[in-house]
């Protein structure tokens, strides 16, 4: 089964596939994370990623749809996958039809005030990628695996709200170009009550 996780930034798509990787055995795949990872490296497409990502803007389609491509083609792949920040544009959803079949589309809706308020306060494992808030993880430390959280350099108010700008405008659309696969879910307050009517919806379809 593949799935596409749809949201603004901090709605909890990265929350929310790795409770699906715990319980259905799919690769969780962030656009994102392939990003943050080829910076780290130095790579072109890192160098080039980040002009874009510091500034909260979207990387171009065809740098995007390549580095995807070759991630979705590896052997781990072939029992299914979750797209985390992938597509953002209807272009790269153009494009993902041509390179594989999607099952699912999930939406996670969660209201601009609510996403301001959750950008300050986001820290991520730099070793497992756990996230977490500090409005409800006051420690500096990973819970899981105890390396340090960090903060990432595109969250702030600025970035932000340049984010949620080219979310309305470049990845909205998506909304209805899956409208005939899409599952709605409302972004709770805990991360397990989001994942509830997600995990039964999937139950079934698997
Ligand atoms: P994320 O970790 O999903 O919030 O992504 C962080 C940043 O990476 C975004 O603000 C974009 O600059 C870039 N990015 C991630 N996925 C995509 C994508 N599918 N298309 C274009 N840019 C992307």
């Amino acid at each position: 089964m593949n799935i596409i996780l749809l949201g603004a930034p901090f709605s909890g798509k990265g929350t929310l596939a790795r409770k699906i990787v715990e319980d259905f055995s799919l690769v969780q795949i962030s656009t994102g994370d392939l990003f943050r990872e080829n910076i780290k490296n130095g790579t072109e497409v890192g160098l080039l990623a980040k002009t874009y990502m510091d500034k909260g803007e979207l990387v171009p389609d065809s740098v995007t749809i390549s580095m995807l491509k070759q991630r979705i083609e590896k052997d781990d792949c072939k029992n299914g996958f979750i797209l985390d920040g992938f597509p953002r544009t209807v272009p790269q959803a153009e494009e993902l039809k041509n390179l594989t079949e999607i099952d699912c589309v999930i939406q996670l809706d969660v209201s601009f005030d609510e996403i301001r308020r959750r950008c300050l306060g986001r820290r991520t494992c730099s070793k497992c990628g756990e996230i977490y808030n500090t409005s409800t993880y006051n420690k500096t430390t990973c819970e899981k695996c105890g390396s340090p959280l960090t903060k990432r350099d595109d969250d702030n108010l600025e970035t932000v709200n340049n984010r949620l700008e080219v979310y309305e405008n470049m990845t909205a659309p998506l909304i209805n170009f899956y409208a005939d696969k899409l599952f709605v879910v409302k972004g709770a307050d805990s991360p397990d009550e989001t994942y509830k009517p997600v995990k039964k919806l999937l139950s079934e379809k698997f």
